[in-house]
């Protein structure tokens, strides 16, 4: 994972690339640092553990000058959070100074023969290999800083994205991509590099997103040029940026996963227009009209995901079978990837990631396309490196999302999935008229639907300032609301560090009901009407066993809210949709939760958004 931004210019490169940094922080955060030329050739390298804030107390009456420079906010992969292990490394004579997302797999081999070569480490990293190998390579070959990196690439096996400077040569920066982001902004004799393009908008609208195995001159004084590890010179294909500033900016929220929460009526919208008609009367998705045989005779949907989107994916397991009558698999991208899936070429494997970057998916895509597999991408990133690798797609739309833990790209990815199926079961005659336009309605009363969710934010405040307490927590859900209530369990765990478990209501019996005591409260998604009756006798079982009981219910209902000791009540909805809706207050009261524990919401311990490791 990790956050790289990089710019040469006329303009003092340090709040630039710090401003980049906070941009990214999102990506990692363990440690930040930067490397800059300043105007007599010095190289100055400042890293820190800690945050971007640390950073900038660290460099305070230090020499921050120079118009050329790099920086990095990290998510350790090879040795602890420390300064020291801290990015840029450099090499031991303080000539190249090198920022890197990603893993040299075989950084152990090429540590030991530097080694035997003469070269001392100061970090555990693998980057600090990669920078002294390529150093290495220059004087051994006597060539360009260029031609090192791409000589040390040629041989290093792994994911990368990189930004290299020379000390002697402060108009030029070096870049190279495998795996990992990069995009390079092209503006009036400057460049501005990073990891995504929220660091580069404000700057220019030009943009070149850099392809793997490529390589980026980045002069000051030349046009950008891209060549790649064999030496085959690229097209600059320059796209313009689609980002607005205000996306990037908290709005007032004191946290971006509340904006984020809070902005779902208007991300639903945005999601669905153009889509779907303003009398719900049919949908389209140009990524399913354009592969329109291809999915009227799939044998089979294999959903490839990681984390929130493969609680979606549940979610479009329901939706596929129900509708489409097409068998659906769900798999964990980490485990499809490593394993020998059997995949037939009439499978259509659906590949969802917000960003587009989850360094496992990509990997299930890149294997599904290996064995013949059609790939549809769902992703909300435009131009994404999953966006790029998949045959087809539909981007859910929701804007950047900031906050580490999903909110917005969750319920996003689901209305996604509804339309799918809706226009798959269309396609294939297995509709009705009445159901068809009624999900369709649905999605789109649904954002004033999930206003009224979040009207109740006070209450669900109220009820979460009662649980702070609890050191565990079930969540339990049935049908299309038990991947809802996996995902809310997610979310208390990622943000507020509680440990909770979604799980299928039924399922309690064989388990988790053993943990019921009246320290252990339970969360209960009660929205579903065909299995209502069922998941009155999982309450009644929970409270025999003296647990307290937390109710997601809809407006109205009689006996849960009886049963339960605290409701949250969501408008009703057609069965397929009440995900979207249930969602709402599962993320509410983990956010609150977090914040009566003090927990660092937008960027909890250990997470990074963008998983761009394995
Ligand atoms: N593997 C490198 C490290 O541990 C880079 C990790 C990252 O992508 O932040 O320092």
């Amino acid at each position: 994972m990790c956050g790289i931004v990089g710019y040469v210019g006329n303009k003092d490169a340090y709040p630039i690339l710090i401003k980049g940094l906070h941009r990214l922080e999102y990506r990692g955060y363990d440690s930040a640092g930067v490397a800059l030329i300043n105007p007599v050739g010095k190289l100055n390298v400042y890293k820190t553990k800690g945050k971007v804030a640390e950073l900038e107390h660290f460099v305070t009456n230090k020499d921050v000058s120079g118009t050329i420079g790099i920086a990095h906010t990290r998510w350790a992969t090879h040795g602890e959070p420390s300064d020291v292990n801290a990015h840029p490394h450099y090499s031991e004579n303080g000539q190249i100074a090198l920022i890197h997302n990603g893993i040299i797999e075989n950084y152990g081999v090429l540590k030991t023969m530097l080694m035997g070569k003469g070269y001392t480490f100061r970090s555990d990293t693998d980057t600090e290999v990669l920078v002294q190998f390529i150093d290495y390579l220059r004087n051994e070959n006597q060539c360009t800083l260029f031609e090192a990196v791409q000589a040390a690439l040629n041989q290093v096996i792994g994911a990368y994205a990189i930004a290299v400077l020379d000390k002697d040569n402060n108009n030029e920066i070096i870049a190279a991509r495998k795996s990992s982001p990069l995009v390079i902004g092209i503006g009036d004799g400057e460049y501005f590099l990073a990891s995504d393009a929220t660091p580069i908008v404000e700057y220019v609208q030009n943009v070149v997103y850099l392809n793997d195995g490529e390589i980026a001159v980045i002069n000051r004084n030349k046009p950008l040029k891209i060549v790649n590890l064999d030496n085959i010179e690229s097209k600059i294909d320059i796209r313009k940026l689609e980002m607005n500033i205000s996306e990037l900016e908290k709005g007032g929220y004191p946290h971006f996963m509340l904006k984020e929460i809070f902005e779902q009526p208007r991300t639903i919208t945005d999601c669905i227009r153009g889509r779907i008609n303003l009398e719900g009367t049919e949908v389209i998705l140009s990524g399913i009209l354009d592969n329109k045989d291809r999915f009227l005779n799939a044998r089979r949907i294999i959903f490839v995901a990681c984390g929130t989107s493969w609680h979606a994916g549940l979610i479009g397991e329901y939706l596929f079978e129900d509708f489409c009558g097409i068998e659906v698999k769900v798999e964990y991208a980490s485990e499809f990837r490593y394993r020998n899936p059997v995949i037939h070429n009439d499978d259509i494997v659906i590949a969802i990631s917000q960003s587009g970057e989850t360094a496992d998916t990509l990997a299930a895509i890149e294997l599904a396309k290996s064995k013949g597999a059609f790939v549809y991408g769902i992703c909300n990133v435009v131009g994404s490196s999953i966006a790029r690798a998949t045959h087809s797609g539909t981007y859910i739309h929701v804007g950047p999302e900031i906050g580490v833990a999903s909110t917005k790209a969750f319920t996003g990815q689901v209305t996604v999935l509804v339309m799918m199926a809706m226009m798959i079961a269309r396609l294939k005659g297995r509709i009705d008229d009445a159901k068809y336009r009624e999900v369709l309605k649905g999605l789109l009363v649904m954002p004033e639907k999930i206003k009224e969710a979040l009207a109740q934010h006070e209450h669900i405040k109220d009820v979460s300032a009662i649980f702070t307490y609890a050191h565990n927590f079930l969540y339990l859900g049935r049908g299309c609301n038990y991947p809802t209530a996996m995902e809310g369990a997610l979310k208390l765990k990622e943000i507020s560090y509680i440990h909770a478990e979604g799980y299928p209501a039924a399922e309690m019996k064989h388990g988790p009901i053993a943990l019921i005591d009246n320290e252990m409260p339970t969360i209960v998604i009660a929205t579903n009407v065909s299995i209502y009756e069922k998941t009155i006798s999982n309450i009644q079982e929970i409270k025999s066993r003296g647990g307290k009981v937390i109710a997601v219910v809809t407006t109205g209902d009689s006996v849960v809210s009886k049963m339960a000791d605290h409701c949250i009540w969501v408008p009703e909805t057609t069965e397929c949709l009440t995900p979207l809706l249930s969602s709402i207050p599962l993320q509410l009261f983990a956010y609150y939760i977090a914040v009566n524990k003090g927990r660092d919401v937008d960027q909890p311990r250990n997470l990074a958004k963008s998983v761009t490791v394995e």
